[in-house]
């Protein structure tokens, strides 16, 4: 077992809970109601009987509503799978799984004229062909956006009216402000159900107990694991945490991405922070620190349009440098008009907080935004434990590996949520993974009290946030563990609660991610190691995956990645001639100094089925 130099942690099986008092049963259970929850659910309604589908607070509130910049996939024929491949795995740093990128992508655009049928109304331009942008790390304009900035919005509307038209049906189930708090695995460790806590009335009210032959986890992110985030309250990794008390492995976790441009609000601001979209630096503007100077230049081909771990470590450098704690970012040259349009929400947002970017600098720093580890998934969507898929960002298919190119999750809670979909319609079908009885819980359960939460985060943003290493995480253990303890002899009477279950589920996922990033002693993607500033594949490439043992304590498993991943990708940030010698085109008619940041005319591409024309 590799060395993390950290001390055993202890996973406990559950989280304290009262015995339920109702139960229920179905075929599927989705537990999330976010692009990737109700992909699954909405696929799967029509080819098994009984799918429960339930959701933590109401159906829109997830991260999938809050996106801004827009979904990724191949729409123009200026673009290619090849190139969309490319794209992902530089940005994955050689740890993407190469198979779970080629049907990311080769399936993707299917899978978004799919939505598109359903009814998601992505922007046009004036010849009523859907526009596509550009993000940090792509090569080609290939993000469909909606409403300028309200991707997400729209994408979520499009499919809680698609499920609101099957709502009756009988073969449909609808649960919100369902809590999962647990995973119910029968005596040989399949997953057969979910322990619930449900704020309802009648029947099912209070915890119970949902029976099913399959589990579909799509909880979402884990963004509340530290003090600043973009990701909204309900991201607080419950499905990733009841993953891991139930022996499923996680992989991947210490990649987190922190998200370079998030408006910078006060050194005490907490919570969801707003973001300022990857897709306005997609449309010219720049970063600047406080002296008005431009420093991206000159770190990267794409300048300020580099993969979102080269921006935010580089804007984490120019603020230690300068020593401040955010930057700048400069759109006023973009203009009130096109900003208004294209960015209603960012700028309207930003106006009520007392910025207005057209006419003033926006201070921005980086802030938690995307977890790229998760349960590790098959192709499939199947986790480590029969009966339980996992899809979306609580996810960890391979897609991302060391970080995620913007804008392809949504993309993948799209596709995976399909492929999980079919899986399980083939499997059911087939009489395989029958139903099977729980098995009586075991083992002393834990409970954190909510109190502590921002102890949590404050221990995992000032040891394994942006910057980490072997010392910081050492005292972020440290400091969760004594939380852990205490815990212990303060709160062991205590049934729980949403608030305080979910603080736990913070505490576990912590104390998961900060071993995970100790054991990898380089630095690579959006994990950042002050002690070893350089990527290493001699030694680490390989994935760690964590999972809890027998013994209730963590255990890690390194998992090589063949070499091979690393063939044909230039990491340090140049990008294949002729795709360079088009951009090239593009950056020049747009900055005489050769950033990309072309003009909105330059940048858009509009298209319809196929057909594509300069905008
Ligand atoms: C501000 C912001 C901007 C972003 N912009 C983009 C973008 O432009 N493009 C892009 O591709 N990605 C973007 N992302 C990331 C993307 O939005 C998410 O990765 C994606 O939406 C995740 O979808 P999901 O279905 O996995 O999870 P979510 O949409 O987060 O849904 C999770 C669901 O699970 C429910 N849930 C959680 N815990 C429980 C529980 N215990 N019991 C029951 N239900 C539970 C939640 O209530 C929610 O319904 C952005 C994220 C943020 C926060």
């Amino acid at each position: 077992m590799p060395q993390s130099g950290l001390p055993d942690v202890s996973i406990p099986r559950r989280l304290s809970a009262p015995t339920p008092g109702w139960t229920t049963t179905a075929d599927v259970i989705v537990v999330g109601s976010g692009i990737a929850g109700l992909t699954t659910a909405l696929r799967l309604r029509r080819r098994v009987d009984r799918v429960l589908l339930v959701t933590k607070t109401v159906l829109d509130e997830g991260s999938t509503a809050w996106a801004q910049g827009g979904i990724a996939a191949v729409m123009s024929p200026e673009d290619s799978p090849a190139e969309h491949i490319h794209d992902t795995l530089v940005a994955g740093v050689g740890l993407c799984d190469v198979d779970a990128v080629h049907a990311l992508v080769t399936e993707g655009t299917d899978a978004v004229w799919d939505l598109i049928a359903l009814g998601a109304d992505f922007d046009r331009g004036d010849t009523g062909k859907i526009s596509l942008t550009r993000e940090g790390g792509h090569h080609r304009d290939r993000i469909l956006h909606a409403g300028g900035d309200a991707t997400g919005r729209e994408i979520s509307r499009a499919l809680i009216a698609a499920l609101d038209r099957v709502r009756d049906d009988p073969g449909i189930e609808v649960i919100e402000h369902a809590l999962v708090v647990d995973l119910l695995t029968d005596a040989d460790e399949r997953v057969c159900g979910v322990t619930l806590h449900v704020i309802g009335e009648g029947q099912v009210d209070g915890v119970g107990a949902a029976h099913a032959r399959a589990v579909v986890l799509a909880t979402g992110g884990l963004g509340q694991i530290y003090a600043s985030t973009t990701n909204p309250s309900v991201a607080t990794g419950d499905g990733m945490a009841a993953a891991l008390r139930a022996g499923a492995v996680l992989a991947d976790l210490e990649f987190v991405q922190f998200h370079p441009t998030v408006l910078w609000l006060g050194e005490g601001s907490r919570g969801q922070q707003p973001l300022i979209s990857e897709a306005v630096r997609g449309e010219g503007a720049f970063l600047v620190d406080e002296a008005g100077e431009r420093f991206m230049q000159g770190q990267h081909p794409l300048a300020d349009l580099a993969p979102r771990d080269v921006v935010a470590r580089a804007i984490i450098t120019r603020m230690r440098e300068t020593g401040t704690d955010h930057v700048y970012l400069d759109c006023r040259h973009l203009g009130a008009e096109f900003l208004e349009h294209r960015f209603p929400s960012i700028v309207s947002r930003c106006r009520e907080l007392g910025f207005d970017p057209a006419t003033q600098l926006l201070p921005v720093a980086p802030a938690q935004h995307y977890a790229s580890g998760g349960v590790r998934t098959d192709l499939r969507g199947r986790s480590s434990l029969e009966g339980l898929y996992a899809c979306g960002e609580t996810s960890c298919t391979g897609v991302h590996g060391a970080n995620r190119l913007a804008s392809n999750s949504l993309l993948e809670g799209l596709v995976f949520g399909r492929r999980i979909a079919d899986d399980l319609t083939a499997r059911l079908g087939a009489g395989e993974l029958p139903e099977a009885a729980p098995a009586a819980a075991t083992g002393e359960p834990e409970l954190v009290g909510s109190t502590r939460r921002l102890d949590i985060q404050r221990a995992m943003t000032a040891g394994a946030g942006t910057v980490r290493s072997a010392t910081s995480l050492a005292a972020t253990e440290q400091a969760l563990g004594a939380i852990a303890e205490r815990a212990a002899k303060e709160d062991a009477d205590q049934q729980g609660g949403p608030q305080s279950w979910e603080t736990t589920n913070l505490l576990h996922l912590g104390r998961a991610l900060a071993y995970a990033a100790a054991l990898r002693e380089e630095t690579r993607g959006g994990h950042v190691r002050e002690d070893f500033p350089s990527r290493d594949d001699e030694h680490f490439l390989h994935h760690v995956h964590l999972r809890r043992s027998g013994a209730g304590v963590l255990a890690a498993e390194v998992v090589p990645v063949p070499r091979s991943n690393l063939e044909g990708l230039d990491l340090d940030g140049s990008m294949p001639v002729d795709v360079l010698d088009e951009d090239r085109a593009d950056v020049e008619g747009a900055d005489s100094e050769g950033a990309v940041g072309a003009s909105p005319a330059v940048r858009h591409t509009n298209l319809v089925n196929g057909t594509e024309e300069k905008a």
